[in-house]
């Protein structure tokens, strides 16, 4: 039974289709710079397919995506109709979705309707959704959210302290993202340890291009470090995360900017690029760092201070703390990182062995073995999450 998910970002598409008998992937691939000029990169077991397609728009890359899935040399699929459900993910829920839903014309008028929310994510969503009605009339499509996995937060970790009216007016609070990432890994983790997660306090960081972490106690999260938009919180890539609110009317007011560009810079050219001045990827921050670029020195002490910083917050909020979980492409791949962190936490009871540390690509405890606190590596799979989610939603 073959499962289609769809992730579109303002630009972009990427899909997945899973064989959801054994789980396996069938073809994965991106078409980027939709309305722009248009590229698709297709991949399956028979190899990497690339090509430039004119992509005016959304439903123009989708018809391309399911015609590379038929295609005689590079698909997967002899007709459509073996295509039974498609997944989307969808970053902003707000307040309406704590699970996975069917999309129906009211979901679909929820989703929009929390976009002011999340205007850079949720219209991008809306259209990769339409865009498979367009193209799988009667298909049936499921929303899976990045924000479900937080509803279960209590009132004291996603309220701001600002007058209670604007939470009542505009459901100004913490939301939180990446829930999809972290329920899996917790979930991963668990079984990694052999442990019920209804007994385990785990603080899973998702390490990538956004980062947050969240406390999960018992299975549920309990709070997370990105807020109403995805800008709260850590150091990431490009974004400021935690900053002192008045510093944005201060640059404003300096610079002479706009609210709009001021948004712009604390969401595209700061973190650790803003920090470096020399990138927002940590591969080029190392090699920079090891060349004795010192900003480069500064935007990864800053990035591993704060990730410590939240590990001990969320202990103390837990009261209690069994295992950090690691993942997504930093947390996945960069053990320097890894390495960092753990060693702000040996307090804690946190201990790493340097061997197992430096392994990659498998889920695995890199404790050392008299650690109290463990420490894991789990590979995420947002896309294997949305796949059964779809399933289950649907009773397929
Ligand atoms: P996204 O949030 O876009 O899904 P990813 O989870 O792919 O992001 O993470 C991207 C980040 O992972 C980049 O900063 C990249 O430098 C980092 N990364 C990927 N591979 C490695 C590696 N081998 N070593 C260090 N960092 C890595």
């Amino acid at each position: 039974m073959y499962v289609l998910v769809i992730n579109a970002g303002s630009s972009s598409l990427k899909y997945q289709l899973l064989n959801m008998t054994d789980e396996s992937v069938l073809a994965k691939g991106l078409c980027e710079r939709i309305g722009i000029d248009g590229r698709l990169v297709h991949e399956t077991d028979k190899g990497k397919h690339t090509a430039d397609h004119a992509m005016p728009d959304h439903g123009a890359a989708m018809a391309i995506v399911l015609d590379s899935l038929l295609d005689a040399n590079h698909g997967v699929l002899k007709s459509k109709a073996e295509i039974k459900a498609v997944g989307h993910r969808v970053v902003h829920g707000g307040e309406a979705f704590a699970a996975s839903v069917e999309i129906t014309a009211e979901v679909e008028a929820a989703i929009e309707a929390v976009s002011e929310l999340a205007p850079l994510h949720n219209p991008p969503n809306l259209t990769g959704i339409r865009a498979c009605k367009q193209h799988m009339p009667g298909v049936p499509q499921v929303a899976v959210f990045d924000t479900a996995f937080h509803q279960t937060m209590p009132e004291k970790a996603y309220l701001y302290a600002i007058d209670y009216a604007l939470y009542e007016k505009y459901k100004i609070r913490r939301y939180g993202f990446h829930g999809t990432s972290h329920k899996y890994v917790a979930a991963q983790g668990a079984e990694l340890l052999g442990r019920p997660q209804s007994e385990l306090k785990i603080v899973t960081c998702h390490l990538g291009n956004g980062v947050s972490l969240c406390a999960v106690d018992k299975g549920v999260s309990v709070d997370t470090s990105m807020g109403m938009t995805p800008l709260e919180g850590l150091a990431m890539g490009t974004r400021c995360g935690d900053i002192d609110p008045a510093v944005v009317q201060f640059i404003m007011e300096k610079e002479g900017i706009s609210a709009q560009e001021a948004g712009d810079l604390l969401n595209k050219k700061s973190g650790v690029l803003g920090i470096s001045g020399v990138s927002s990827d940590f591969r080029d921050l190392c090699a920079a760092a090891e060349g004795g670029n010192l900003r480069a020195c500064a935007a990864m002490d800053v990035f591993a201070y704060r990730v410590a910083g939240y590990i001990g917050r969320y202990a103390a909020c837990m009261n209690g703390l069994d295992a950090v979980v690691f993942t997504a492409g930093i947390g996945e791949n960069d053990c320097g990182i890894r390495e960092r962190v753990c060693a702000y936490l040996t307090w804690f009871g946190v201990s790493i062995d340097p061997a197992k540390n430096a392994k990659r690509g498998e889920a695995l405890d890199i404790s050392a073995p008299d650690a109290k606190v463990r420490v894991l590596v789990v590979p995420t799979n947002e896309e294997l999450v949305i796949a059964r989610d779809t399933k289950t939603v649907l009773k397929l």
